[in-house]
């Protein structure tokens, strides 16, 4: 069997990895000149940094074990993360049950509320019955107002934007059901974050070498499909950019599915609604190269309404600036409507936006800190799960016989992440395979 994958993002390398460690050919297009779609990486002061913030959680086992697979466990650190919260012009420590306690914005009768719901959501589940509530209304009902306000509110708001209030329960509950089984044991109750030394571009560059090595697998980077061939009822082929055609047996594509839409308009219409009915908000993150710390907290959620990023994440505060010449390297993330004006500013004019409110974060800010800063954006970066989300999924299977599609927008109730991202391929290999791949006989497996 001939697999056309289209998209190297995590997704679509895992699903040609397993493809063709079962002795089946893979031709992959990616339209970027480089793998690994959103954990993309650059050069920083001689070490290597995500675009976008990465971390992984104990839970993620599939990233994890595929990371041990390909020879590279060693390069995989755990660390204790520390997560603070910005609010009424102060910074507080947000981890353990003591920092709870501690988080005087929130009335105490709330704050212990908060604490015994957090327990009782890690405790739960079957989640099924949270999915047709929304966060915001579970929440206020069950943790209290005073939570709602200082914590909750401002975290989905920041994340979700005017869809603040329509986000179902469901994907609430797992958050803190994963986010709670990454903590060790104890009273201290501390949290574990995953990290690759030298960035998940390295396993990202190990498959794409490894793919790359096979004779069953070809690679085609700056390569854009155009349209996925349906002929006689099913997938036939690929039409990249250019009009040159590739015939295959089964197609599989790993791509945003509101661009996959565009890309197989024969897919009847109640299929084409679930994949352009999720809403999605872009991503934008400004990364600063400084010469001194912002703080000492690795992820700092900002409750402020004047402030206009979310998250100032300093990654140097999870790994050792060494790897990153000696600079500390902060985020300021955000997560935003398609149409938010700062999509479409340059990075001098959205410093103007930003750096004024570093202040008061530290008051000893100055822009002259900052030796080196860079901006990314990215679109389809966060899928809005609402209410009912489960009946809105586009089934991997289309309904196009042949055709595979593993999105993000499929991952549910997890929150969206590498882990699930690779889950995904390797499932829809699995499909592709059981529908039309009888593993050729005497073709030895690639590893
Ligand atoms: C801001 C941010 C922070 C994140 N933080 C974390 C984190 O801490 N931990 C974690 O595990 N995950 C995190 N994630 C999520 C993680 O990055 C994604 O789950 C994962 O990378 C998705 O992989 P994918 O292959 O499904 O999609 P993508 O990475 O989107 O890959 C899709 C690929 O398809 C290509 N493509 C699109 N159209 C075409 C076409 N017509 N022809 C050919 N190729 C095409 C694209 O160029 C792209 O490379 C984060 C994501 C973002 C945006």
């Amino acid at each position: 069997m001939k697999v056309g994958v289209i998209g190297g993002g995590v997704a679509g390398m895992a699903a040609a990895y397993r493809l063709i460690q079962a002795g089946h050919k893979v031709a992959l297009y990616e339209a970027s000149p480089f793998m690994g779609g959103l954990v993309r990486t650059f050069e920083v002061g001689g070490g290597r940094l995500e675009s976008f913030y990465h971390h992984i959680f104990s839970t993620d086992t599939t990233v994890a074990g595929l990371i041990e697979e390909l020879g590279l466990g060693d390069q995989l650190v755990w660390r204790d993360s520390r997560v603070g919260f910005y609010h009424g012009g102060k910074l507080y420590d947000f981890v353990t049950p003591l920092d709870l306690l501690r988080f005087t914005p929130m009335p105490l009768v709330d704050r212990i509320r908060m604490g015994l719901a957090a327990v009782y959501l890690r405790r739960q589940r079957d989640w099924h019955r949270y999915e047709s509530i929304t966060a915001a209304e579970w929440i206020r009902r069950y943790m209290g107002k005073g939570a709602y306000d200082a914590v909750w509110g401002p975290l989905l708001r920041g994340k979700f934007g005017d869809a603040y209030d329509e986000l179902s329960m469901a994907w609430l509950w797992s958050k803190i059901h994963l986010r709670f089984s990454s903590r060790k044991g104890g009273p201290a109750q501390k949290e574990q974050l995953g990290y690759m030394l030298g960035s998940f571009g390295v396993y990202i560059d190990e498959l794409e070498r490894r793919l790359r090595a096979s004779e069953l697998a070809e690679v085609n980077t700056g390569r854009a499909v155009r349209e996925v061939i349906v002929e006689e009822g099913r997938a036939r082929g690929l039409l990249l950019d250019g009009g040159e055609r590739v015939e295959c047996d089964a197609v599989i594509a790993c791509m945003p599915a509101h661009v996959f839409a565009k890309l197989a308009p024969q897919l009847p219409p109640d299929y084409g609604e679930k994949l352009t009915g999720t809403r999605w908000q872009s991503a934008l993150c400004y990364i600063m190269a400084l010469k001194r710390p912002l703080t000492d907290i690795y992820w700092l959620n900002i409750s402020d309404d004047e402030i206009p990023f979310i998250a100032a994440v300093e990654h140097t505060n999870f790994i050792e600036r060494e790897h990153y010449g000696g600079y500390h390297i902060v985020y300021l993330a955000n997560y935003l409507h398609p149409e938010h004006p700062f999509l479409e500013m340059e990075i001098d004019e959205l410093e103007r936006e930003y750096l004024p409110h570093l202040t008061k974060i530290n008051p000893e800010f100055s822009p002259d800190w900052i030796a080196e800063r860079w901006l990314f954006k990215g679109p389809y970066a966060q899928p809005i799960v609402t209410t009912g989300y489960r009946d809105k999924i586009p089934e991997h299977r289309t309904p196009v016989p042949g055709l595979y599609l593993a999105t993000m927008s499929q991952i549910y109730p997890e929150d969206r992440g590498q882990n699930y991202s690779i889950e995904m391929g390797e499932r829809v290999a699995a499909l592709a395979v059981e529908d039309f791949g009888q593993p050729p006989s005497g073709t030895p497996a690639t590893t």
